[in-house]
Parts: C-alpha cells; structure tokens; sequence
C-alpha cells in the first residue's frame, strides 16, 4: 500500500498569555519551545492529509495544474 502525508496547518496557542505561533511546519518546535522557555501552558493543533492508493493518473492531474500555475 502507498501512502503520502502531510501538514496542511499548524497552530500553537498559549493559554497563558495569549501568544500564536502559527507557522505550519514548525509550530510544533514553536510551540514546544515557547512552553519550555516560559513554563506556560502550550496547545499544538495540527491537521495531517494522508491518502493511500492514490491513482496516478490524479497524481499526474494534480503535477499538471501545479505545472499551469507556476507558469
Ligand atoms: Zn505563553
């Protein structure tokens, strides 16, 4: 079985005072980072794509318009 994944978004909240960390590919080490220095109570929400099987010819489909908007 195939299998691709990814990070679509990724958000840090702190519940102590307030502060976002948004970056999407490292608000993990951000947010844990932020928790760690100031002791603060940190939350990480990440939303992950996986697919499995996907076809090629979606795949292709998909290079296809990426291929049209970098034009
Ligand atoms: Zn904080």
């Amino acid at each position: 079985m195939k299998k691709e994944s990814w990070v679509v978004h990724s958000m840090a909240t702190c519940e102590d005072c307030d502060w976002v960390g948004t970056n999407h590919k490292n608000a993990q080490a951000v947010g844990a980072n932020h928790a760690k220095h100031h002791n603060h109570f940190v939350r990480v929400e990440t939303v992950l794509v996986s697919r499995y099987n996907e076809p090629r010819d979606i795949i292709s489909e998909r290079t296809k318009t990426i291929n049209e908007e970098s034009e």
